[in-house]
């Protein structure tokens, strides 16, 4: 058995601690130091998951001049062009590289919004994890086909779409409803740099949203009346030039899960993107440990993964060790800005 010690983030916080690791699972899990030497010490927690990626874009040449529309709006935003001229080979590089990203810093899941209709999705199927895919695909043009969605959804678990602005309402029901009607998920972008009518959103009965940084009070208390997760992107807000109104979304009473957004600006690191969400709250004066919450429970919930949080026996051992001799509060604002350097016992 190998052990891993020191503060584990568990469903109550953190504790001090140990957990014996066999064959992937959680064996045993006690307080203070183990029996023998431990593997690793640190921060340890569960391994994230990232609720929302762009994975394709990581080959993509930023510029930093060009508006949000101008860099990833459809059909002709600039990443748009730049993916839709990748042949396949490239395009499962540019995936793979940000996938690699992702493993590096801890992530064993991520729920991807795949452009490039049927080819976008079937590419990134064909790659295999960990970290492991949730494909939301999307139709290769802004309208509606039974057959083209019939044939995505056999490599994407679920739909995601740009945004119900880029649809017809007619043609966005009725791939709303095809979705629905297989039993998988649908979401999609709301309310990014604009706000957009959210009964017209609502009325879709989306799994899930994205980023409602531009959204009314109103808006956001209706989103959380639904009992509807909204996946929050803070650091690719800021970079596209929002600042997340996250204390309005707490106050709301918001779900709020965590997503790193495109790769052509970001990194897929979500340890830095909770450290950014906890700044913001904290700047907001809304309290930061709900950045806790959307990194590690809210993610579980979505996929349905909450025994993994549980850092009990019998839980899978996906865990991230951070180089961080961490005291509370929050482990000084989660882990101390990235200075510990961190090792992934993800289950292969
Ligand atoms: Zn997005």
């Amino acid at each position: 058995m190998r052990y891993v010690a020191g503060h584990i983030l568990g469903p109550d916080g953190f504790r001090h601690g140990h957990l014996g690791i066999e064959r992937g699972a959680i064996v045993e899990s006690g307080e203070g130091d183990p029996p023998q030497r431990p593997v690793l010490t640190g921060v340890i927690t569960p391994s994230f998951i990232n609720c929302h990626t762009h994975v394709a874009d990581a080959h993509v040449r930023l510029d930093t001049s060009l508006s949000l529309e101008e860099l990833v709006a459809p059909p002709d935003g600039l990443k748009h062009r730049q993916l839709g001229s990748m042949d396949d080979e490239s395009l499962r590089a540019s995936m793979r590289s940000s996938m690699d990203m992702m493993i590096r810093s801890g992530t064993s899941r991520f729920i991807d919004f795949r452009e490039g209709g049927e080819q976008g999705s079937a590419a990134l199927r064909s790659l295999r994890g960990p970290p492991h895919a949730r494909i939301m695909g999307r139709p290769s043009a802004l309208s509606y086909d039974k057959d083209e969605a019939s044939r995505l959804l056999l490599n994407a678990d679920g739909i995601g779409i740009s945004a119900v602005s880029d649809w017809k309402a007619k043609d966005l029901e009725a791939l709303a409803e095809q979705a629905r009607g297989e039993g998988r998920p649908f979401a999609l972008h709301v309310s990014e740099s604009r706000r957009e009518d959210i009964e017209a959103v609502l009325s879709l009965q989306p799994s899930f949203l994205v980023h409602m940084s531009s959204a009314s009070d109103a808006d956001m208390r209706r989103v959380a009346d639904e009992g509807v997760t909204t996946v929050v992107c803070p650091r690719s807000n800021l970079f596209m030039g929002t600042v997340t109104p996250l204390a309005r979304m707490v106050e709301a009473g918001m779900e709020l899960a965590l997503g790193t957004d495109n790769f052509m600006n970001g990194d897929g690191d979500m340890r830095a993107e909770m450290e950014c969400m906890a700044r913001l709250l904290r700047s907001q004066r809304a309290d930061a440990s709900h950045a806790l919450s959307a990194a590690f429970d809210a993610p579980r919930k979505l996929l349905n993964l909450q025994s993994e949080l549980s850092m009990a026996k019998g839980a899978p051992a996906d865990l991230v060790a951070f180089e961080h001799q961490g005291s509370d509060p929050m482990c000084e604002l989660l882990f101390r800005a990235g200075n510990g350097r961190r090792t992934a016992l993800i289950r292969q």
